[in-house]
């Protein structure tokens, strides 16, 4: 995979700004699969998603990811850091494209699609009550959600994500956590997109040269010249 280069970076992050969580997640995969159609993206099932995203991230920022996550069960915070590849490696993407449960009820995995149509819900009992029911091929009419059936339904489709699985510190206790990975990848982005415009106000000011003219140029020769600006 292609790292993103810097005008396609700038071009990205301008798109995401004015858009939702989902419409950048699909931003992303379209810049990770170009040769993908808007639709396509659309129907992938998010831990597929969510590791096209991170492989892009590999290529364009490093195989590094860095953060912090609290523990659920003593709520210490922990940094982490770990590699991508490693991550991949944990979560796998599933053989089947249904899953099937004990009582023969059949899913499909969710996609963009059903992550955008559940965004409205506030609460997340009801968001995941209607993931789940949109996903359920055929369910039979008189079907009864009990809560326990949304929760195992909701842990087998959920089961392909990518996640985080520490082990806490403080407590001893090992938790696992869905890695919101097109959020993480975005704030990146965003990160890189703001030194980006500094770097080519800080020159267009100074030289006059242009955006295009600016971005063109090595990163190297641009904090040469940057350096020799505010020498
Ligand atoms: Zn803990």
């Amino acid at each position: 995979m292609n790292a993103l280069a810097d005008d396609a970076l700038l071009s990205l992050w301008e798109r995401g700004a004015a858009v939702g969580p989902v419409d950048r997640a699909l931003l992303l995969l379209g810049a990770a699969l170009p040769a993908q159609n808007p639709e396509q993206c659309a129907g992938m099932p998010i831990g597929a998603r969510d590791a096209a995203i991170l492989k892009l991230r590999c290529a364009t920022f490093g195989g590094r990811l860095s953060g912090r996550a609290n523990c659920p069960h003593c709520r210490e915070e922990h940094e982490f850091d770990l590699a991508i590849e490693e991550l991949l490696a944990d979560s796998p993407p599933p053989a089947e494209t249904e899953i099937v449960l004990d009582n023969g009820l059949r899913f499909r995995l969710p996609n963009s699609r059903d992550l955008a149509a559940i965004a409205h819900h506030n609460d997340a009992e009801a968001a995941i009550r209607h993931l789940v029911q949109r996903c359920c091929v055929d369910p039979p009419p008189a079907l009864v959600w009990s809560p326990s059936l949304l929760e195992a339904a909701d842990m087998r489709i959920g089961a392909a994500d990518i996640e985080l699985r520490l082990n806490c510190i403080a407590c001893g206790k090992a938790w696992a956590d869905r890695l919101d990975v097109a959020g993480y990848v975005w704030e990146e982005i965003a990160e890189r997109a703001r030194r980006l415009l500094d770097d080519v106000h800080g020159l267009a000011a100074h030289y006059g040269w242009s955006e295009r003219q600016i971005l063109s140029m090595s990163e190297a020769r641009r904090d040469a010249y940057l350096q020799r600006c505010f020498a």
